[in-house]
């Protein structure tokens, strides 16, 4: 497919999940400004990530570290970095520099070791705690009720910023079926952002695909992560 044909396919695609974003926020009784896209790249070839940010992504997630890195070093420097998978502790180093936020913090050994990468650095980083809502052995994050535990750990942090949480919903046939994991998930950031300190930004939901984002919107989804809709058939 040549490029021409790859951007208008992108910008049609575009202004549908507009559409639908707007439409579930207005369902919701939120102001569209309350919810961001990030656009996943993950196995979209190179040359086609290049083209996203002329059409307005500027909000791209990957979700392994490494192709993250190589499509940092070729992309502007405007573009928003998401890591939204695993972290493994000997890549904290060379991805920190890059990321706007990792949605994907799944232990307490991760999160101290950014912190002190994110010490040696002076910098501060925004993070995300993933939750495993559905209890899917799969899934990687912290159980609903160990999550709780965590809340002088995030008092007690200087250089990592915990700004919410992130979650993924089991991939059902109804996206209906989805909405107990966002509505917990909702509801477990309300209870961490009461117990932390006064101050302590919490309230990130980084909850939504393209199976079910109108559905986390509707349960205040802030970040919807959404890679199939944009770029089915184009490579990913
Ligand atoms: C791939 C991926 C997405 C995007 O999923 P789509 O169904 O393609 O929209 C979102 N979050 C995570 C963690 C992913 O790995």
């Amino acid at each position: 497919m040549d490029p021409s044909q790859i951007v208008s396919i992108l910008r049609e695609r575009m202004a549908r999940v507009e559409q639908r974003i707007g439409d579930a926020c207005r369902r919701a009784g939120r102001p569209r400004s309350d919810v961001a896209v990030v656009a996943v790249t993950k196995k979209l070839p190179l040359e086609t990530t290049r083209l996203l940010p002329t059409l307005g992504f500027l909000q791209l997630g990957e979700n392994r570290p490494q192709e993250l890195w190589e499509k940092a070093a070729s992309l502007p420097k405007s573009v928003g970095w998401h890591l939204i998978g695993h972290l493994q502790r000997n890549k904290i180093e060379r991805t920190l520099p890059l990321v706007q936020c990792i949605h994907s913090v799944d232990s307490v050994r991760l999160l101290e070791a950014i912190e002190k990468e994110a010490a040696k650095r002076d910098r501060t980083v925004d993070v995300l705690l993933e939750v495993n809502a559905s209890g899917e052995k799969s899934k990687q994050g912290f159980a609903v009720a160990e999550a709780s535990d965590l809340v002088p750990l995030l008092d007690r942090l200087v250089h990592v910023r915990v700004r919410g949480l992130m979650t993924m919903a089991p991939f059902l046939a109804d996206p209906e079926e989805c909405r107990p994991v966002f509505t917990a998930v909702r509801k477990l950031r309300d209870k961490l952002r009461k117990r932390l300190s006064p101050g302590h930004e919490f309230g990130e939901l980084s909850m939504g695909m393209t199976n079910d984002f109108e559905v986390a919107i509707e349960e205040g989804a802030t970040l919807v992560r959404l890679g199939t809709v944009y770029f089915e058939g184009l490579g990913a």
